[in-house]
């Protein structure tokens, strides 16, 4: 399986662009913009040598959390789909839709996402591994001192850390 990081473009937050390696390892120092066509430095410092993630490969920042990925247009479209067969089959359609989605959601791969400039990392070494999002690390980032809830950062970031209690 490749890996992959989609991120925004460093002149552009609107524009994103996704770069693609065989293995984590293989990512090069820069890579093209599919949006502004400059080249952007990547940090591959950020790439564990077992091909984990120790930091953001776009900003280098040390805090990710894990995310499903599900793939969200699809699971809509499977709901729609049932809500037009619904009159046709008693409503059962509803259930399978239910079903299917509860299933997409179950086997969906996780994804790893930068607090800091939200690139998405896809591919990477399980290990070491960053827990869920939690909002207390994200309201320290955006608000920084003024956070009521922010916590101090852990030294070392995400990597190997426990999941939030909340
Ligand atoms: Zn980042």
């Amino acid at each position: 399986m490749s890996a992959s990081v989609e991120l925004a473009c460093p002149r552009d937050a609107e524009g994103f662009t996704r770069v693609y390696a065989a293995t984590p390892r293989e990512f090069a120092a820069a890579q093209r913009c599919l949006h502004c066509g400059d080249e952007h430095a990547l940090q591959r410092e950020s790439i564990t040598d077992k091909g984990g993630l120790a930091g953001c490969v776009s900003c280098g920042h040390i805090e990710l959390y894990t995310l499903k990925d599900f793939p969200r247009a699809l699971g809509i479209t499977v709901v729609v789909i049932a809500a037009v067969l619904a009159p046709f089959t008693y409503y059962v359609s509803l259930f399978v839709a239910a079903g299917i989605d509860a299933a997409l959601y179950a086997f969906a791969p996780n994804m790893v996402m930068c607090y800091v400039c939200h690139a998405a990392h896809r591919g990477f070494a399980r290990e070491p591994r960053h827990p869920r999002f939690d909002r207390e690390i994200d309201e320290r980032l955006k608000f920084g001192e003024r956070a009521v809830m922010g916590k101090p950062m852990r030294p070392g970031g995400t990597a190997g850390a426990p999941e939030p209690e909340h």
